[in-house]
């Protein structure tokens, strides 16, 4: 039961404080501050224990929100890091990285600022690791089955934890060199130490889950001799195909896509030998003119590194208009608000350029030295040029932030030959089976380019799926259905 008068004894939201930006662009660590626990137990205090808690539909994982806002409320940290684990394998990740869709469907968001629910989820995992109350959790017997995940992002580690602590030998396959999937290699140090990821490993390793980085699947090893050896696979290889801009002038140096850029950045504060002898990485934005196309989350994490490594002048261009300071009417409660943000990166510098389509790249001797651009509006549905808004900007590194299409197809998807979405994902039905029997999909690579919260709860429907497709029931919890085209 929560405290009845709380949100009226405490009226206004508070957060930790972001470091002054002057200290926190000479280092790479995360940007908040440590926060007091008797405010956050004051700020957990304000929630009303709704008896319809819209919170919960927000969240994709359906967090028992409440029930851990109120043991927090009570000083209750190792009960509320139950609850939380109960529907969620990896807080450590959402409390520091999610957009939290579940608080602007707070009921206190009608009339009040909605509750804190993300700082209050991450101040409980973080507890919670400190006072080690998360150990491994092995399973109690095996059942001698076998199941292959292949891709370790969010998807992939949420379907693995699931599936070894219901007993089954899991074996985790990354073709990259290190495990994490866009944990490791996408998100900057900045937002997510690594750290956090590498904690959360070792509890999985403790658990008995195998993880095999450095094999690439359809590669390495084949699709047949995967599902010989493999009582069961779960595909949750991401959505690594990205959205390029084929205008005059791609083929100069100095035009990456943000995950060509991004990587190296987190090799470095990994302690990868990859700088060259001027003490910077293959793509630096050390001494340039940087311009990031694309104004989503991918460009602000290039942004934020291109800050860190030291960029002379940064713009970062979005074709879509300024959206509203407030909720869009658009997007009233409790649905997802179309509203202006300012993440981290924003605040530590950079021009934001919105409306504005780029439609040449300019070179001298084989290498971009500026860009040509326009301003645009919607007419009819469609982005057209304003005329005479035409501009040139100086740049010397050019960084293509604009998503991802889906996953590649060449490889382990064609080889197995699943179905795919007129999207070209790959399609599946209820259980997150694909059109190939004992064959699972979770993650951006059914649903498309997505979120860690979206991934976590497929892994952990899929995991639910495999464990049914085994032993013919399960035990394990199914937070959601698949939402896109079933198997054709
Ligand atoms: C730069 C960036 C920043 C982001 N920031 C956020 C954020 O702050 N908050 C948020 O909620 N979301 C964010 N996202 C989105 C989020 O990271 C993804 O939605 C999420 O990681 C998807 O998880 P996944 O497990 O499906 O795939 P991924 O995390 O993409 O992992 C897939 C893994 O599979 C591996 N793989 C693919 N094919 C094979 C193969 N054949 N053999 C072996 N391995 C293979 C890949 O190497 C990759 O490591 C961000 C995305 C990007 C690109
Ligand atoms: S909607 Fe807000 S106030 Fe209501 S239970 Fe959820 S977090 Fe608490």
């Amino acid at each position: 039961m929560a405290d009845p008068t709380g949100f009226l004894k405490y009226t206004h939201r508070e957060l930790p404080q972001r470091r002054p930006v002057s200290l926190r662009l000479m280092d790479w660590k995360e940007v908040y501050e440590d926060f007091d626990d008797g405010t956050l137990r004051e700020q957990a205090s304000r929630c009303m224990d709704c008896g319809i808690p819209f919170c919960h539909n927000g969240c994709p994982l359906g967090n028992l929100i409440p029930e851990w806002n109120d043991l927090v409320r009570r000083g209750r940290w190792r009960d509320a890091i139950e609850r939380l684990h109960a529907t969620n394998n990896f807080p450590d990740f959402t409390g520091r990285l999610c957009p939290a869709p579940c608080e602007p469907a707070c009921v206190l968001g009608i009339n009040q600022e909605p509750v804190t629910i993300k700082q209050i989820e991450l101040e409980v995992i973080d507890h919670a690791f400190d006072e080690g109350f998360v150990d491994p959790r092995p399973p109690t017997k095996l059942t001698g089955k076998t199941v292959a995940v292949i891709g370790s992002g969010p998807a992939g580690l949420a379907a693995a934890q699931q599936l070894t602590r219901a007993g089954h030998s899991v074996t985790v396959f990354e073709r990259a060199d290190r495990i994490g999937g866009l944990l490791r290699y996408g998100i900057p140090e900045f937002k997510m130490e690594k750290r956090v990821l590498d904690r959360r490993l070792d509890q999985m390793r403790g658990e008995g889950t195998e993880f095999r980085p450095g094999v690439n699947v359809g590669v390495d090893i084949t699709a047949d001799q995967l599902r010989a050896d493999f009582d069961a696979v779960i595909l949750a290889g991401g959505a690594t195909a990205w959205r390029d801009l084929p205008i005059p002038g791609r083929d100069l140096d100095g035009i990456h896509q943000a995950m060509e850029y991004l990587p190296w950045g987190n090799r470095v504060q990994e302690g990868d030998d990859v700088l060259g002898p001027d003490g910077q990485p293959p793509i630096t934005a050390n001494g340039k003119k940087v311009v990031i196309i694309g104004g989503g989350d991918t460009g602000a994490d290039c942004l934020g590194t291109a800050h860190r490594q030291g960029a002379s002048l940064i713009h970062q261009f979005e074709i879509m208009p300024r959206p509203p300071e407030v909720r869009a009417e658009s997007t009233p409660w409790p649905t997802y608000p179309l509203m202006y943000r300012v993440s981290s990166a924003h605040e530590e510098g950079g021009e934001r350029v919105f409306s504005v389509n780029t439609e040449e790249f300019v070179g001298t001797d084989g290498r971009v030295s500026a860009l040509k651009a326009h301003e645009v509006r919607m007419q009819d549905g469609k982005f057209v040029k304003v005329d005479g808004s035409e501009f040139e900007l100086e740049a010397d590194l050019v960084l293509l932030a604009m998503g991802f299409v889906g996953p590649e197809k060449a490889g382990l998807l064609t080889d197995l030959d699943v179905n795919l979405t007129e999207r070209g994902n790959v399609a599946r039905g209820a259980d997150y089976e694909t059109s190939v029997p004992g064959v699972f999909v979770a993650g951006d690579m059914g649903r498309g380019q997505s979120l860690i919260v979206w991934a976590i709860a497929e892994g952990r429907a899929a995991a639910a799926g495999v464990d049914r497709h085994l032993m013919g029931s399960t035990a394990l919890p199914a937070p959601i259905t698949p939402t896109v085209a079933p198997r054709q």
